[in-house]
C-alpha cells in the first residue's frame, strides 16, 4: 500500500488549502509556494504515488486532470496568453510529494522549457 501524503488530507478537507475545484475524480488547489501569478496543483483523488504507478484504469482520472486544467486556465484568464503543465517524477524529476500532481503555471512569460 502506498503511503498517504499531505495531499490526501487536502482532498478530505482535513487540513486547509485554497481548493479551486473538486469533483469525484480530481481536486485542484493553489500551490502553497507559487512560482508564478497562477500556480495550481491538479491531483487525482486516488492516491497514485508517481507517474510510474499509473494503471490503465486511471486513464479517466488522468483525462479529467487535463479538462480541469483547461477550465482553470480559462478561469484564471491565462488561456490565451498561455501556460505550462508540469508533472515531475521521482528524484531526478524533482518530485517532492509522492501523490501525482499536475502543476498549472502561468500569468507571466515562463521562458524556455525548464531543465536544470
Ligand atoms: P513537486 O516538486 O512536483 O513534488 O511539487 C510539490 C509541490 O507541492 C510544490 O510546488 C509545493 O510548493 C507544493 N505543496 C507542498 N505542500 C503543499 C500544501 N500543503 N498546499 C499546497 N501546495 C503544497
Amino acid at each position: 500500500m502506498a503511503e498517504e501524503t499531505i495531499f490526501s488530507k487536502i482532498i478530505r478537507k482535513e487540513i486547509p488549502a485554497d481548493v479551486v475545484y473538486q469533483d469525484d475524480l480530481v481536486t485542484a488547489f493553489r500551490d502553497i509556494n507559487p512560482r508564478a501569478p497562477s500556480h495550481i496543483l491538479i491531483i487525482p483523488n486516488k492516491l497514485i504515488p508517481t507517474v510510474n504507478d499509473i494503471e490503465a484504469e486511471d486513464e479517466v482520472a488522468l483525462g479529467r486532470m487535463f479538462t480541469v486544467a483547461r477550465k482553470l486556465a480559462a478561469d484564471e484568464g491565462i488561456a490565451e496568453d498561455g501556460y505550462r503543465l508540469i508533472m515531475n517524477c521521482n528524484n531526478h524529476g524533482g518530485q517532492e510529494v509522492y501523490h501525482i500532481h499536475m502543476h498549472l503555471v502561468g500569468g507571466r512569460p515562463l521562458g524556455p522549457m525548464l531543465i536544470g
